[in-house]
Order: C-alpha cells, then structure tokens, then sequence
C-alpha cells in the first residue's frame, strides 16, 4: 500500500502530514478514478464544513469504488443541503452545557474539555460541524476559564480532551494543560477522545507517548473507527506503541447508512480491534444533526445488529448501543 511516507526518504513530521491534507472535494475525486462522482459534490457543505482528508485516509480508499466507505464518511454531497425535520445544529444540547469558557458538564463526575475545534479529518455525520468553535475552545486563554471552572466543582474526577481532537493541539500545549491539571486534587482519571491514531497515525510520535508515559492520572485513549478498512497495519503499530504505557485503549463507532449498517461488517470491526488491541466500548445511533440525516438507519436496524453481534461474540467485543438524547444523565442504552 501507499502511504503518505512511503513516497520520501526522510519521514515526514505529523504537521506536515497534517498540512498536506486533501481539501478539494474534486481532486480527491480524481485521486480516486472517480471523476463522475462530482456531480454529486454539493459547494454549498464543503463552504459550510469544509472537506478535509489526510492522504494517509485517502490510501485505505478504494480506487474506482464510488461507494466506498471510507470515501462516504467524508465527501460533502448534496444530501447534506437538505434541512430534515427532528435534525438540529445542536444535536446533543452542547450550547445550552456549557460550564465555563470550552467545559461541557453535563454528567457527574465527568467533564469534557472542548480543547480545540480542528480535526485532522472532518467527518460529514458530525454533530460539532456547526458548534461556534472559535469562542468556544478552552484552549483560547491559556486554560484559565477551564481550569477555574475545573477546580469550582470539586465532584469533577474525570477530564475528558476532546474537541475538536485534542491530539490536532501541539504536545506542549497538551502538557500546559495537563500541568495546570495536577492542581486539582480531585481528579482521578484523564481521558483523551481522538481520531488521530486512526487517521493520522503519525501522530503517535515520540514526544506524545513521552507526555502520555508521564501523566499523573490513569489514562484512557478512545480511538474512533469506523470501518475495518481504517485499521491498516500503521494504526496497528501506533496502538502498539501506546499500550505498554498502561494506556487503556477503546473504540466508539458511529452507525452510519451505506459504510458500516450491517452486522457482518460490525462483527469485523470488533474482531480487527481488539486484533489491534483495542477493546470497544460504544456503538452510537446517529446524532440528529442537519446535513447528516441521510447516514441515519433506524432505530430498530441498529438494535438488530446489536443482538448479532452479542450472538457471534464474546460480551467484551460487544460495544454498547447507545444513543445521546439531550437533557439525560448519561448515554441511553437504544
Ligand atoms: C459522552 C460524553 C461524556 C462521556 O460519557 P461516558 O459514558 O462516561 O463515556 C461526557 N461528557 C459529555 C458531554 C459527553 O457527551
Ligand atoms: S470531532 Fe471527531 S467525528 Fe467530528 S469531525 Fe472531528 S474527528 Fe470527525
């Protein structure tokens, strides 16, 4: 297979990498021997939600497959201009969540750190695709509203990075944070929510896995996949790379319509994880987010391909179905 690196003798940093991202929905198209397909782009969503892909995603697509699945999760088409009825721009209630500048508190004991607003891929089906990033990151005043909010609430014992993807930030900026974090008696567990070292594996270099090696916390990485074509063997030596730090590693999967709908596929997945050494943990119902209604299955559908995969495997390769309705206390078991 290509990869982005196998192309130059010098390794390329993951900023580089990071840079050099596919951003033209018609030259991806090209890329891939699909140039029909352009009809389909709607300009409208990729203003709105820009496209972005690494190279490194666009090598686990295939050439000449206009439905493959890797290419569907983040091409903008013009379904995506359709306004559906129940669909929101605040799927999951983050606006009306929100702790402090970039904390969203919505369940005990846990609160998640809106770090960033970039990702290194963006995904069509995602309910941030119109949260007001650039107000709301708590990167943006060196943590300080964070972390004030952090320390008020001393029933906060889990911090959670997501964003955004939190690993798009710089390590240093990562450890900044963590730093500031030590000052916090209460916290327990640090958890990291990323698709980094699924689409972007290069990531996973020597600097973060020393900042990894050395948090104060127990820490849990939950990766993101989709798809089994997504777990080529450069993730699967990221992972390798993370586990021996005592580093818990899980998956969630989105549900999505015409890339991962069936319980064949679902099956693989869990298979190919925990090959990988990845154990997963939530499968979620879409979030009824405009633009995204026609990844949607119903509900019924996911709760079938749920009882297969409890049937054909073991109960820890079984993630839990779940859906995220705004207003609860936690995810609701679908
Ligand atoms: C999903 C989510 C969490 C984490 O929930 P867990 O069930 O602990 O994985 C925390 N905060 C918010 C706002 C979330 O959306
Ligand atoms: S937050 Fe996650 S799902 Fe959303 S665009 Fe970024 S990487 Fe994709």
């Amino acid at each position: 297979m290509i990869t982005a690196n196998s192309l130059s003798a010098q390794p390329k940093s993951w900023q580089m990498l990071w840079r050099e991202a596919i951003r033209d929905p018609r030259q991806l198209l090209e890329m891939l021997a699909l140039p029909h397909l352009a009809a389909q782009i709607s300009d409208q969503a990729a203003t709105q939600f820009p496209m972005r892909v690494p190279l490194g995603f666009v090598a686990k697509m295939r050439r000449g497959d206009a439905n493959d699945p890797l290419l569907r999760q983040v091409l903008p088409i013009l379904e995506e201009d359709q306004i559906t009825e129940g669909f929101s721009f605040d799927a999951v209630g983050d606006a009306a969540a929100k702790g402090g500048t970039g904390v969203i508190h919505k369940y005990f004991a846990r609160a998640l750190l809106i770090t960033t607003g970039s990702c290194a891929i963006h995904c069509r089906y995602c309910f941030r695709r119109h949260f007001p990033y650039a107000e709301e990151t708590a990167a943006s005043q060196n943590w300080a509203e964070a972390i004030a909010y952090l320390k008020s609430d001393s029933s906060i014992t889990e911090i959670i990075l997501s964003g955004g993807d939190p690993l798009s930030l710089s390590t240093a900026k990562l450890e900044e944070l963590t730093i500031a974090l030590t000052e916090l008696p209460h916290i327990k567990r640090l958890r990291i929510h990323t698709r980094l070292p699924v689409v972007l594996p290069e990531r996973i270099d020597a600097e973060l896995l020393g900042w990894l090696r050395d948090l104060p916390w127990p820490a849990t990485l939950v990766i993101h996949a989709n798809h089994t074509n997504e777990l080529t063997s450069d993730v699967a030596a990221a992972i390798k790379l993370i586990r021996p730090l005592g580093v818990s590693v899980l998956n969630q999967t989105v549900l999505l319509k015409g890339v991962n709908d069936n319980s064949d596929e679902q099956i693989r997945l869990s298979e190919r994880l925990f090959e990988i050494g990845v154990l997963p943990y939530y499968l979620h119902q879409l979030d009824k987010v405009q633009g995204a209604a026609h990844f949607q299955i119903p509900d019924q559908q996911a709760r079938d391909i749920h009882q297969s995969m409890m049937r054909a495997l073991p109960g820890y390769l079984v993630p839990k179905l779940v859906q995220e309705i705004p207003g609860e206390a936690s995810k609701t078991p679908l």
